[in-house]
C-alpha cells in the first residue's frame, strides 16, 4: 500500500450515522476526525448565549458583527474523541442538545458565518490526513477531496436512531420532535443559498437504512484501501 495521506469527505442528512463511521474509520487509519456540524453548533451556542437568538430568529447582522469574538476549536480527549472547545471552554454536551438543533440550520444559512467556518476547515485539512463530516465537505469546503461519501437513510430510521440517542444520553424528548427537527434541518439545509446540502457529483452513495455500524465501518474502509490502492472499482 502506498503511504499516502488523503483528504475524505463524508457528508448527509442529519443524524444519517456519519459521525460516528467518519470517526471509527479516521481512528482506524490514524487521520484528523473533525465534525464540521460541531462548528456550526457552537456558533449557534454563542448566539444563542448572548440573546441573538429569538423564537428561532437570528439576529444575522449582530452575529456576523461578532464573529471575530467567536474562536472555534477542537481538543483531543484521551479516549480518542475529540470535544468541541468555544472560547477555550469545553462545549461538547451542550451543543448537542435539541434547543441547539432546534436553531443551528437557521445560524448555518448565513453565508458569513459558512465563509469563516469553511477557511477554518480548509486551513485544517492542509496537510490531509484527515476525515471531516458536514453537509458541504465534497462540494465546497475540499472539491478536491481524494474520497467522497454521501450518506443518506430514510428520515424516519435516522429520528428514531437519534431519538435512542438522546434518550441513551438522558436527554428528554419525544420520536416526533426529533422526526419534526431532522425534516426541518434537511429542509433548511437543501433550500439554503450558500453552499447547500447536495451529493458532490464525484461522491460515492451510501445508504444505511438496513446496514448494522460493523457493516458500514467496513464497507467505508474497504472504499478507503481502494482509493488508496488506485482502484476505484
Ligand atoms: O452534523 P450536525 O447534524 O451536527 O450539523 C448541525 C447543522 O450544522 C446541520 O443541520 C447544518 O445546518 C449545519 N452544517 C452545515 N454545514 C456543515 C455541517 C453542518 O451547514 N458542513
Amino acid at each position: 500500500m502506498i503511504d499516502k495521506k488523503i483528504i475524505i469527505a463524508i457528508d448527509g442528512y442529519s443524524s444519517s450515522g456519519k459521525s460516528s463511521m467518519a470517526r471509527a474509520l479516521a481512528s482506524r487509519i490514524g487521520y484528523r476526525y473533525i465534525d464540521s456540524g460541531a462548528m456550526y453548533r457552537a456558533v449557534t451556542l454563542w448566539a444563542m448565549r448572548n440573546g441573538l437568538v429569538d423564537a428561532g430568529v437570528v439576529d444575522a447582522d449582530n452575529l456576523v458583527a461578532s464573529l471575530g469574538d467567536i474562536a472555534v476549536d477542537f481538543m483531543p480527549m484521551p479516549d480518542g474523541r475529540q470535544h468541541t472547545l468555544l472560547n477555550r471552554e469545553d462545549v461538547e454536551e451542550e451543543i448537542r442538545r435539541l434547543e441547539v438543533s432546534n436553531n443551528v440550520s437557521q445560524v448555518s444559512v448565513i453565508p458569513a458565518v459558512r465563509h469563516r467556518l469553511v477557511a477554518l476547515q480548509q486551513a485544517m485539512g492542509k496537510s490531509k490526513g484527515i476525515v471531516m463530516d458536514g453537509r458541504d465537505i465534497g462540494t465546497t469546503v475540499f472539491p478536491f477531496a481524494e474520497m467522497k461519501v454521501f450518506v443518506t437513510a430514510s428520515p424516519e430510521t435516522r429520528a428514531q436512531r437519534r431519538y435512542e440517542e438522546l434518550k441513551a444520553k438522558g436527554v428528554k424528548s419525544t420520536y416526533e420532535e426529533v422526526l419534526d427537527n431532522v425534516v426541518t434541518r434537511d429542509h433548511i439545509d437543501e433550500t439554503r443559498e450558500e453552499s447547500p446540502l447536495r451529493k458532490a457529483d464525484d461522491a460515492v452513495v451510501l445508504d444505511n437504512s438496513y446496514m448494522t455500524v460493523e457493516e458500514q465501518d467496513s464497507w467505508l474502509l474497504n472504499l478507503f484501501n481502494s482509493i488508496i490502492a488506485g482502484n476505484e472499482d
